[in-house]
């Protein structure tokens, strides 16, 4: 399968070219030259198969090309060794809890599958590749532990200084050997744009072999379209029918984007609800057909606190750039840091069930704009312990368990290389480190 990019000016590359590379030459980002629709056999069945099993068979439509068939079912069954159950929460609403991998969070199954995937690609080689990520918090602790020990690889995870909670930093800053987290004195934004600054500086380029593990790269986005379909498929099981509409905590809108590709695949969905926080780039979108970028603001959903968001350059090309089809497919919501708190707090006093403060935009999007027929399903895409300090603060303190997984991370010390957000000190590290 071909990859070519959304920017359209430079020639289409194979999946090992988009998942080294990352970002295409002309900074547009790499789709996949086709997304084909799975058989009407599969949907029938989907609800006696596994996890693991449907997400082998919607893999298969994007890698079966290049990837022999073994080895793709033993990197799907790797990355997805855990379990992404629904659970009912009030009313028609169900929460797809994709926070039982390894770090308590969504990015875990993208994170794995792409160090998976590029381990594969560079199996024999002696080429070194340096993976670049910029996170607000969750991506780093994914991308770093999926890619921990992979040999070949060196992960640098670019984070703002101050903006992480605690225990999001104990995931990557601690882990040493293959990953190296550099504090950066600036914004996520400020991240975001040193790692897109240095994939087009070609002194980098001729000294090191990079590639992004942000959500722009096709290895980490495209896998995110598994979970959609076992949501399906758990309604299924439990004999809940309905229009499905799914409802998800958006930041740079991977995993909004992931869901499009899966309804692009046949999946039966309604309609999607994009939830926002106070950063409403696409909120404002949605309400208006102007695109504005501006800088982004902290809120206590940190994980969505961006400005600019990547993959809003997918949506554009799967809908033709078409205002109408993306408005008829997709409605925006959002949320200010006092609604998410009120939201946290009510769920978790009327209905028993504890959200984080980014599932709970999505949350209480359905919960005002579910239709008489619907079924909604948000998407909780962290534990509620990886924001502890905000939580308690909402809930009272000594209320938010603390699983086993993250208490082992927090008994690790702090690595952090310190750096300020100018271009030249990050490549001069890079090259010099
Ligand atoms: C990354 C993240 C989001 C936003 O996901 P995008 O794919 O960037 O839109 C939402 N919630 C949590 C907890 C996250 O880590």
């Amino acid at each position: 399968m071909k990859y070519y990019s959304t920017n359209k000016s430079v020639p289409e590359v194979t999946l090992k070219e988009a998942v080294t590379k990352g970002l295409a030459d002309d900074k547009g980002l790499f789709m996949p030259e086709r997304i084909e629709a799975l058989p009407a056999s599969f949907f029938e069945n989907i609800h006696n198969m596994s996890f693991q099993e449907i997400s082998f068979e919607v893999a298969k439509k994007f890698f079966g090309e290049d990837i022999p068939e073994a080895e793709l079912k033993a990197i799907v069954y790797d990355t997805l060794n855990f379990d992404c159950p629904v659970e009912h929460v009030s009313g028609n609403i169900y929460s797809l809890e994709l926070w039982h991998g390894p770090t308590l969070a969504f990015k875990d199954v993208g994170g794995r599958f792409m160090a998976r995937l590029l381990g594969y690609f560079l199996q024999g080689n002696t080429e070194h590749v340096s993976v670049l990520v910029a996170t607000s918090g969750d991506t780093g602790s994914a991308v770093a532990n999926g890619f921990l020990g992979v040999p070949g690889i060196h992960v640098y995870v670019l984070y703002p200084k101050g903006l992480v909670s605690e225990i999001q930093e104990k995931q990557f800053a601690t882990l040493g050997q293959n990953i190296t987290a550099i504090e950066i004195d600036g914004t996520f934004d400020d991240c975001q744009r040193l790692v897109k600054t240095a994939f087009l500086d070609s002194d980098l380029k001729n000294a090191l072999t990079l590639t992004s593990a942000n959500s722009i790269n096709v290895a980490r986005f495209l896998p995110q379209a598994f979970y959609y379909f076992n949501a399906y498929a758990c309604l299924r099981e439990q004999g809940i029918t309905g229009e499905v509409v799914f409802s998800v905590p958006s930041g740079n809108f991977g995993n909004l984007t992931a869901g499009l590709f899966a309804k692009k695949m046949g999946l039966p969905v309604k309609r999607f609800i994009a939830a926002n926080n106070e950063n409403d780039i696409v909120y404002n979108y949605l309400q208006t057909g102007k695109y504005e970028p501006r800088t982004s603001v902290a809120t206590i959903a940190n994980a969505m606190d961006v400005g600019d968001p990547s993959n809003f350059a997918r949506i554009l090309d799967l809908y033709d750039h078409s205002y109408k089809r993306i408005k008829a497919d997709i409605k925006g919501f959002r949320y200010s840091d006092d609604e998410i708190r009120e939201v946290v707090k009510s769920v978790y006093q009327q209905v028993g069930y504890l959200t984080d403060p980014h599932g709970a935009t999505g949350y209480k999007a359905l919960t005002e704009d579910l239709q008489e027929g619907e079924i909604g399903v948000f998407l909780e895409t962290a534990h509620p312990a990886k924001f502890t300090e905000t939580v308690e603060k909402i809930i009272g303190v000594g209320n938010v368990p603390l699983p086993e997984k993250l208490a082992e991370f927090m008994k690790g010390e702090k690595l952090s290389v310190q750096l300020s957000k100018e271009f030249e000190a990050f490549k001069f590290f890079l090259l010099h480190k």
